[in-house]
């Protein structure tokens, strides 16, 4: 059975937060955790599927979580987070959003073989317009296949027209990428490790230009990939703290696909992420 559970950083507003200033104790952006409230998956904002939690989880992967839950509940919407783990199943209609991060070469050949036995079903998400969000090992399961550093074979999904294949030594390190997303272009920060190079097909198109760092393999200039509305990527870090742009497109596909219409997200006062966001793109040492 797969678990219904509310995301710990899950708290609806019953009305509009107060607008943050210096003196403003009742700061809706604060450190405290959130209150615990139960969210059902039926009656939530947004349904997410975090597919194996356990195995794939480099780097923090919850973090990522935890801002799609906590940009949602500043602005009064709520999240519901269902884990899928091995030998569990999807139901394609049940979420609005499916996460998938990174894992090591070991956690990937255990989750690969189960991963395709929901293909089907991501697919047939996919093509419903359900958003995507798939992290490093992620992008690499998302593609055709997978061959990895000791020369095994793993199959992928086919959500994404791309093909990974370990080289020869590992890309590391701070990544910066112009990322374009519904014809709005902006600059994305994470950190790279991978020893997979990916290379799209023609259905695929990158989500974004490496301007520091390594990108898909080190020599396109490409960095993740997106067709429809799911979105493959090497950045992690989390990604999403310091990339709340990033966080908003895909939780805007995320409640479009729930509502069945556009979405205008409410603002947020983003200067906390942004100073972070700054941080890490001067540490990548690009130059502004
Ligand atoms: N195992 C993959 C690689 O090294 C993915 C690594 C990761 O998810 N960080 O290419």
């Amino acid at each position: 059975m797969s678990r219904t559970e509310t995301d710990p950083a899950d708290q609806k507003a019953n009305k509009p937060a107060p607008s943050r200033t210096e003196t403003d104790p009742a700061d809706q952006k604060t450190n405290k955790p959130a209150p615990s409230r139960t969210e059902k998956a039926d009656t939530a904002d947004v349904r997410l599927c975090h597919l194996y939690p356990e195995q794939m989880n480099i780097y923090a992967d919850r973090g990522n979580i935890a801002v799609f839950g906590q940009r949602l509940a500043w602005r009064g919407l709520a999240l519901a987070v269902t884990e899928v783990g091995l030998g569990e199943h999807v139901e394609p209609g049940e979420h609005d959003l499916f996460y998938l991060g990174g894992g090591q070469d070991r956690d990937q050949r255990i989750v690969a073989n189960d991963l395709v036995t929901k293909a089907a079903a991501l697919r047939s998400a996919a093509a419903d317009g359900a958003a995507f969000l798939w992290v490093c090992g992620g992008i690499q399961l998302a593609g055709v296949g997978y061959t990895d550093a000791a020369g095994n074979r793993l199959p992928g999904v086919g959500l994404l027209d791309l093909d990974t294949e370990a080289g020869d030594r590992r890309l590391v390190g701070d990544l910066v990428i112009e990322a374009t997303l519904d014809g709005r272009t902006s600059e994305v920060v994470g950190y790279e490790n991978h020893i997979g190079r990916t290379l799209l097909g023609p259905a695929a198109v990158p989500l974004g230009r490496v301007v520091h760092g390594h990108g898909n393999d080190g020599a396109s200039g490409h960095e993740g990939a997106v067709q429809q509305r799911v979105i493959g990527t090497y950045l992690h870090g989390p990604v999403l703290p310091k990339n709340p742009w990033f966080a908003d497109v895909v939780l805007a596909w995320a409640l479009e696909h729930r509502t069945g219409g556009p979405v205008e997200l409410d603002e947020l006062d983003d200067s906390l992420e942004i100073a972070a966001h700054r941080v890490a793109v001067s540490r990548a040492g690009v130059e502004r």
